[in-house]
């Protein structure tokens, strides 16, 4: 009986330890991924910013607010989070040099990748020095004003719209309409903060009436004009076709009066 209470005790005391240790060899180990994590935050604080959708918020930029900036000629101010100094991308970006739809070179030290996303990570490991990743120079910050993601996913199923989202989202654009289009400034300022609110922050609304980008962009405007060119041409053929057929048409016709005319004026045999 006594050695079946010590057996038990022992075993209690077994199962007491255990479990102690194995939550220090927990704790240490956690404590160990924390630092870990905590060193990989300092490291990717840097670069905690997506390239792919700083890139995106970029085209975005690029097509639909820039051609209208354009026509007003106005200068962004580079306290503008959407000038080109405030990508932290940009100069990497534009040291891309597309040579073929597999040939993609580093405009720094000319090295040749098979897809963009090479060339992406040699940017991330060998000129990260060039970065200048300063508060407020992350483009993709901005993504949910600019609707990168209508951009990035255009061909998945749109998600169940969040209010508490949307609302953020439209307080984010209306904030950047107001910093970049200052109405004080004057009338084009005033003029391209009325669109900004229009191009950008009227389709932050969960009811979906209204679509991002409805005053269009570059691309379209080429597009139009492409098919304008196009259908310019292929009138311009057509007209030339009709009047060929109808230049020879008119040869044969002459040709014929004159044979008609000459047999006319043959004397007739007595
Ligand atoms: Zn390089």
């Amino acid at each position: 009986m006594g050695s079946r209470i010590l057996t038990v005790l022992i075993a209690v005391l077994v199962l007491l330890t255990t479990p102690s240790s194995s939550i220090e060899d927990f704790k240490g180990a956690d404590s160990r991924t924390l630092e870990q994590d905590q060193l990989h935050q300092v490291h990717s604080h840097e670069i905690h910013c997506s390239r792919e959708r700083s890139r995106a918020a970029w085209k975005i930029i690029d097509e639909y607010l820039m051609p209208f900036v354009e026509e007003q000629n106005y200068n962004i101010s580079t306290k503008c989070r959407l000038h080109a100094d405030n990508d932290m991308f940009r100069e990497q970006e534009q040291h891309k040099i597309h040579m073929d739809i597999n040939d993609w070179r580093c405009g720094f030290c000319k090295k040749t990748f098979r897809a963009e996303k090479f060339l992406d990570k040699h940017f991330d490991n060998r000129h990260y020095d060039l970065l200048n990743a300063s508060r407020g120079r992350c483009l993709a910050d901005l993504c949910g004003a600019l609707h990168c993601d209508s951009l990035m996913n255009s061909k998945l199923p749109k998600s169940k719209c969040n209010p508490a989202a949307t609302a953020r989202n439209r307080h984010l654009c209306e904030n950047v309409a107001d910093s970049c289009f200052p109405i004080h400034e004057g009338l084009q300022a005033s003029r391209l903060h009325e669109f900004f609110l229009r191009q950008f922050c009227d389709a932050h609304t969960c009811t979906g009436s209204q679509k991002p980008f409805p005053r269009g962009g570059k691309k379209q405007s080429s597009l139009l004009y492409l098919a304008f060119s196009i259908l310019c041409l292929m009138g311009l053929a057509v007209f030339y076709v009709i009047f060929y057929l109808y230049q020879r048409e008119m040869k044969r016709t002459v040709k014929d009066l004159r044979r008609i005319s000459r047999t006319e004026r043959k004397p007739k045999p007595l």
